[in-house]
């Protein structure tokens, strides 16, 4: 391994502080009433607690208006459900988050269903998500990923013609990042936990995403030299240290780009819900948004 050789940050802070002072500017040339974001929060999940409250405080900061509706972990399946239908029918709510995980009696599934598509802000429902898939760019996309598209925008990292490998499957990260990927014409495996042969499809990778959740899954040894890296995982060590899935000190020693952990897709994460926030308010009030993803 070369060891001199050290790989380009993709700063998530820095490229979400620019992103998001684009959005307060926008939110300061609205006219009427301000967006508003209202956060679903159902029991009293630490790490849950923690990333509703950043969300709150971004939003404040940028001007949007925002409110976080909290319950009990026993409220039944059938009032969370009549709760979101009010938000549904309040004209002052333009965007809804449902905060998962949702305690296990509760369906996540039917309750994502609920929120109206068109205040979907995580871009969850199964028509905005059909619409991903379809290669129609609706307002709002599951935030994650789309934050993810933001960052590599940024740095001009275009993934056309790129073999991309995506880690994790999941209908919030893996299998949208991947639909997003492909749309840009990489090249896209999608692995997951019955993948018998992760490192060789890593190792021909000109892009990795790692969203597996699981500490040290993606090694410096099987990293493409030069590839792009993209760290989603968010692991928690005994000490209270956070994380990815990649071996940062390795692979930065290897990769082109990478992404740091705390401080990469996480901050471009919220970012892209108070940007998801202000397209719903505009698509609600018929004024039009550009493109993110079919650019
Ligand atoms: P998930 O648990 O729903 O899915 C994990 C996926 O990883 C599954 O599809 C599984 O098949 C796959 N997987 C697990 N072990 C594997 C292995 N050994 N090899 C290959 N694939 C394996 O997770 P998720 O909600 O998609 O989140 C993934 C990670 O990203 C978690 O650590 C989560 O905390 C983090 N996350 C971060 C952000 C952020 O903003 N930074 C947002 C969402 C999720």
């Amino acid at each position: 391994m070369m060891l001199h050789h050290t790989a380009r940050i993709l700063d998530g802070q820095e490229t979400s502080k620019a992103l998001l002072e684009k959005v307060r500017l926008d939110v300061e040339g609205l006219i009427g009433p301000k967006p508003k974001l209202v956060a679903v929060l159902v029991g009293e999940n630490p790490a849950s607690e923690i990333y509703v409250a950043r969300k709150m405080k971004v939003a404040e900061k940028i001007g949007v208006a925002s409110d976080l509706h909290r319950f009990p972990a026993d409220i039944g399946e059938a009032e969370l459900i009549d709760h979101i239908h009010r938000l549904n029918d309040d004209i002052m709510v333009n965007a809804i988050l449902v905060q998962l995980p949702l305690p296990r009696h509760i369906d996540s599934l039917k309750v994502l269903d609920t929120v109206s598509v068109h205040k979907d802000v995580d871009g969850f429902h199964p028509v905005n998500l059909g619409r991903l898939l379809m290669g129609i760019e609706p307002p709002a996309m599951p935030c994650t990923p789309a934050g993810i598209i933001q960052l590599l925008d940024a740095y001009k990292i275009n993934v056309d013609g790129m073999r991309a490998a995506v880690v994790g499957r999941s209908n919030i990260v893996g299998k949208p990042i991947a639909l997003m990927l492909t749309h840009r014409n990489a090249t896209v495996t999608i692995c997951h936990s019955r993948t018998s042969n992760l490192d060789d499809i890593l190792r021909d990778a000109d892009l990795i995403v790692a969203a597996a959740g699981q500490q040290g899954l993606v090694k410096a040894e099987a990293i493409k030299p030069e590839a792009v890296v993209i760290d989603v995982g968010i692991n928690r060590l005994e000490d209270g240290k956070i994380v990815g899935d990649v071996d940062f000190e390795s692979a930065r020693h290897r990769a082109g780009f990478i992404t740091p952990v705390p401080k990469g897709v996480g901050p471009m994460t919220i970012a892209m819900l108070m940007v998801n926030t202000v397209r719903l308010y505009k698509a609600q009030h018929g004024q039009p948004i550009e493109n993110l993803l079919f650019i």
